[in-house]
């Protein structure tokens, strides 16, 4: 081993010890400052293996270069025989960082020259680290301190949480850069960071936080340290390496800043420059910071939050204030016993009393007089009992008016439970006041209304059971009120209205308005009314349904008189249609005889030489003209019948001559068909008062229809006799019969049987009617009966038999007659404007035997009446110039004309036309066309050869 002090040197012993035993690292140099020496103990604290590696070597070069000028000063210094001196730190050869605290000190020879130094380097390093260490434990206390009074005094936030960030710098020596973000709402948003870059504090301010947001993101979602010791390439930075790198940031080690629960209140971030995990000191340290930051952040909301209720608080008591004052509330204390003791300003202000006359019981007098007893006692009550006082009264105001005020005091107890003093209030309940009486009145009102209502009304609760009903929908059930009450509506509701009803109510209480419905109600006794019922749901304060309102008014009398109408309109209709049938049937029935009467006229044209075409033609000409009159005739039948202008000229007529002549009247029908006719005659004499025409009439209209209706060949039978008091005249055939459904309707005018082959037998669907209405004129009934179709018919005539059942029929009847056979021939004069008119019954005259003379106006006419002084004279009434009334007057004016019989000729037989002839000097009155017979009978009474 080599010996630490060089021969070179005169050391004496005792210095080589000394030398050698120094724990210091100690080392000899030359003049020159090269190494020419070191102890044991130094090349150990060096890490000197082999001395040799630096023996000879200059002293400086182990040292770093930072320390040259240090090194040079303390040679310096030995040099001048004094001694160096300075601490610096110098790594051992193998680099461990070490701190040294160096002395160098002169060799001296004997004569006292230099010969070399001495350099004694101790290892203080242990020592510099605990200093260190002080020092940073200095630095972060300070932090802490620092910011806590920061915080206390209110600084703005970002300054107190950069005081931490800045000691964390100054504890790593400025290799961090430090930065603070807070948490909000799931980001993190800038809190302090001094040394980061401005761009790079805005590109991650408000990020959010996530499971892989680099550092601070992920230490914030999952409230942990993280640390990313490279940013390069650790995962979590994926997303923002570039931009941490691009800011030259290498590694990021974050820790969440946790409130005292545990909350996350943001991050501590350090970044370094360069690739770094985080030593155990390091951690501690900043854990320290971390905590503070907590605090600090704590501490700030826990500011806020007190600033928030404050200024909720505030707030309230401001509203508090306005709502006092908008209430215009009276606030009033008394003392124990119950005497004002104190000023209330809202008294005085409302009732204009000086606190003087307000206080004891000076307040009573403010009361209305009225109440003042009532309240004094109430209030005495209160204090015996020591209970709320509650009272309303009325209080003069200011303006002298009373107002209604409720009061109400509550007594205040003191700690040993007695009663210290009164606090009462009075509020002004004047309008509510009147809203009640208004709402009472109204109420009121109401009542009157719905009970003396002439509609039904009543009321349900929830359940649909009656709690109101007024009289009349008592009435118009039947019920009384004490019965209805309580009743369901469903159970006083018609079985078939039920299902309606309830889903009506289903629908108020869903809301629905101005709901209507038609229904039946159940009376007491059992019977159906219908009614409109119009329902409203009643709702309470909170919406719900309290039940229904009805209006109900009674449609009974209402439905039947639609009941009746639909029947009125439907029995219009009926009649409309038949009508309308029967003018088509008319139409028929009038062009048709017409066809063969053209036909007549022409044969007559051409043949009118030859006797027999001629006879024949005419034969056919009246039965066509005939026929058609009789349809006429029966039209102004039903006409005159209908206007109730049909007068009977009844007599004593026995029943056989009115068969004989109704059976004449038929033969032409019952022969054309070949019918055979069998007559039944009772053997007594049947008297009833009639008139003959008519019920030849009635008689000769069955049997035509029993030709009518029977096919060729048919057996009808007449047969008469009597039942009781009454005539019975039936006439049968075994014709086409009459189906069942059409027996009601048979005798209405128009009606024919559908599908009848009647109808292709002519006819209008009257003589049936006139049947019936000519029977019940004379008293008697007719009725129709048949098996059913193809089975015959049967009709039945009843008349009741006059009393006396006295014959006194003439054997033939009076107009039968042919006057032509009679009578002698007779001056007549014929005036009608229609020429054919006139000219035809001038014919029939003249080939009568009589002598005519015929005019067309009615100036002619007179002319020819007075010239020719006529037995007759037939004037048509409308006639130009003069009318046939205006004829007869002038003629009647001419004495010497009584002789001349006037007959007026008139469409219409009407009773006041009659009238009017008469009055006008008309003798007879006949109907146009007037029949041959009669005209005969009117020659034949002028002949004096018959009398009526
Ligand atoms: P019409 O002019 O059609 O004959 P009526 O009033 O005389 O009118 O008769 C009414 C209807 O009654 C006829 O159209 C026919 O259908 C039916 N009728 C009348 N008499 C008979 C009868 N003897 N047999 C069958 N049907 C008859």
């Amino acid at each position: 081993m080599d010996t630490a002090v060089p021969a070179a040197l005169n050391v004496p012993l005792t210095a080589d010890l000394l030398f050698e035993s120094s724990p210091d690292c100690a080392k000899v140099l030359d003049l020159q400052g090269n190494l020419l020496a070191m102890n044991r103990n130094g090349q150990c604290l060096m890490e000197v293996d082999d001395l040799n590696q630096v023996r000879g070597l200059p002293w400086m070069s182990l040292w770093p270069g930072e320390s040259r000028s240090q090194i040079e000063a303390a040679l310096e210094q030995a040099r001048r025989g004094q001694l160096g001196h300075f601490v610096a730190s110098c790594p051992t050869v193998k680099g461990v960082p070490k701190f040294w605290d160096v002395r160098v000190t002169p060799i001296q020879g004997a004569d006292g020259q230099l010969e070399g130094f001495l350099s004694v380097s101790r290892d203080i390093t242990a020592l510099q680290e605990l200093l260190r260490t002080r020092e940073r434990a200095e630095i972060l206390s300070e932090a802490q301190k620092a910011a806590m009074e920061q915080a206390v005094s209110g600084a703005p936030l970002e300054q107190v949480l950069g005081t931490l960030v800045r000691a964390a710098e100054a504890y790593s020596q400025e290799a961090m850069l430090v930065s603070v973000l807070l948490a909000r709402d799931g980001h993190l948003w800038h809190g302090a960071a001094p040394s980061l870059p401005q761009a790079y504090i805005a590109a991650i301010d408000g990020i959010a936080t996530g499971p892989s947001v680099g550092s601070c993101g992920t230490a914030a979602h999952f409230n942990k340290e993280v640390i990313v010791s490279d940013i390069a390439s650790d995962p979590l930075w994926a997303d923002y390496k570039e931009l941490a790198l691009s800011h030259g940031l290498r590694s990021c080690w974050s820790q969440p800043i946790r409130s005292p629960r545990g909350a996350v209140l943001g991050t501590l971030a350090c970044y370094r420059r360069e690739v770094h995990a985080p030593t155990p000191a390091e951690k501690e340290a900043v854990a320290l910071l971390v905590n503070t930051a907590a605090l600090v952040l704590d501490h700030r909301r826990e500011i806020e939050e007190r600033k928030a209720t404050q200024e909720a608080l505030r707030r309230n008591e401001q509203r508090f204030r306005s709502f006092v004052t908008a209430t215009s509330q009276i606030i009033w204390t008394t003392d124990a016993q119950g005497l004002v003791v104190e000023d209330s300003p809202s008294w005085r202000a409302f009732t204009g009393q000086t606190y003087e006359e307000w206080k004891d019981h000076g307040w009573l007098q403010a009361l209305h007089p009225e109440d003042r007893q009532a309240t004094l006692s109430a209030w005495q009550a209160s204090l015996t009992a020591r209970e709320v006082f509650e009272v309303e009264y009325r209080v003069r105001h200011a303006d002298g008016s009373y107002r209604w005020t409720t009061a109400r005091g509550v007594p205040v107890l003191a700690e040993d439970g007695s009663i210290r003093e009164w606090v009462g209030a009075n509020t002004d309940i004047t309008e509510r006041k009147r809203a009640e009486r208004e709402l009472h009145a109204s109420r009121e009102r109401f009542q009157k209304i719905v009970s003396q209502a002439a509609t039904g009304v009543v009321q349900t609760d929830p359940n649909h059971r009656i709690v109101l009903v007024n009289r009349r929908f008592c009435e118009m059930l039947g019920y009384s009120e004490a019965e209805l009450l309580g009743v369901s509506v469903l159970d006083i509701t018609a079985e078939t209205s039920r299902a309606r009803t309830a889903s009506t109510i289903a629908q108020a209480i869903e809301g629905g308005l101005n709901l209507m419905i038609e229904k039946q109600y159940r009376r007491k006794d059992g019977s159906l009314i219908w009614a409109t019922s119009s329902v409203s749901a009643l709702r309470g304060a909170a919406g719900d349904y309290e039940g229904a309102v009805a209006i109900v008014i009674d449609m009974t009398e209402r439905k039947q008189a639609e009941e009746e109408l639909r029947r009125l309109a439907a029995n219009l209709t009926e009649a409309n249609h038949r009508k309308t049938e029967f003018l088509a049937t008319l139409a028929h029935e009038l062009r048709n005889p017409l066809a063969p009467i053209r036909n007549g006229l022409e044969v007559l044209r051409l043949a009118g030489d030859n006797p027999d075409t001629a006879a024949k033609v005419r034969d056919m000409m009246q039965r066509q003209v005939s026929h058609m009159v009789h349809l006429i005739e029966d039209l102004l039948d039903v006409a005159r019948i209908n206007s109730g202008k049909v007068e009977l000229r009844k007599e004593k007529v026995e029943l056989r001559a009115v068969v004989t002549n109704a059976v004449e009247s038929s033969l032409a029908a019952m022969d054309a068909a070949h019918h055979s006719l069998d007559l039944r005659m009772a053997d007594e004499s049947l008297v009833v008062d009639a008139d003959p025409v008519r019920l030849v009439q009635v008689l000769g209209n069955l049997l035509t229809n029993a030709a009518k209706y029977t096919p060729e060949r048919g057996r009808i039978e007449l047969s008469v006799g009597r039942e009781g008091q009454h005539a019975v005249i039936a006439v049968s055939d075994n014709g086409i019969g009459i189906p069942p459904q059409a027996l009601p309707t048979l005798f209405d005018m128009f009606t024919q049987v559908p599908n009848n082959a009647g109808r292709s037998q002519g006819g209008l669907g009257i003589g049936l009617s006139l049947v019936r209405r000519l029977v019940e004129m004379h008293g008697g009934t007719v009725a129709a009966a048949s098996p059913g179709e193809g089975k015959g018919s049967t009709f039945t005539v009843r008349l009741p038999l006059t009393e006396q059942q006295q014959l006194h029929a003439p054997t033939k009847p009076k107009w039968a007659e042919p006057v032509g056979k009679v009578g002698a021939a007779l001056k007549v004069v014929v005036a009608d404007d229609n020429t054919d008119a006139a000219e035809s019954l001038s014919t029939v005259l003249e080939l009568s035997g009589h002598e005519t003379w015929v005019a067309h106006d009615g100036h002619d006419a007179l002319r020819l009446v007075l010239e020719r002084r006529p037995d007759l004279a037939f004037l048509d009434i409308g006639m130009p110039g003069l009318t046939g009334y205006e004829v007869a007057r002038l003629i009647r004016q001419t004495p010497g004309t009584e002789s001349t019989v006037l007959v007026a000729l008139t469409g219409w037989g009407a009773d006041h036309d009659q009238e009017q002839a008469r009055k006008a000097g008309f003798n007879h009155h006949l109907t146009k066309p007037a029949d041959i017979a009669a005209i005969d009978a009117l020659l034949a009474a002028r002949a004096g050869t018959y009398h009526a």
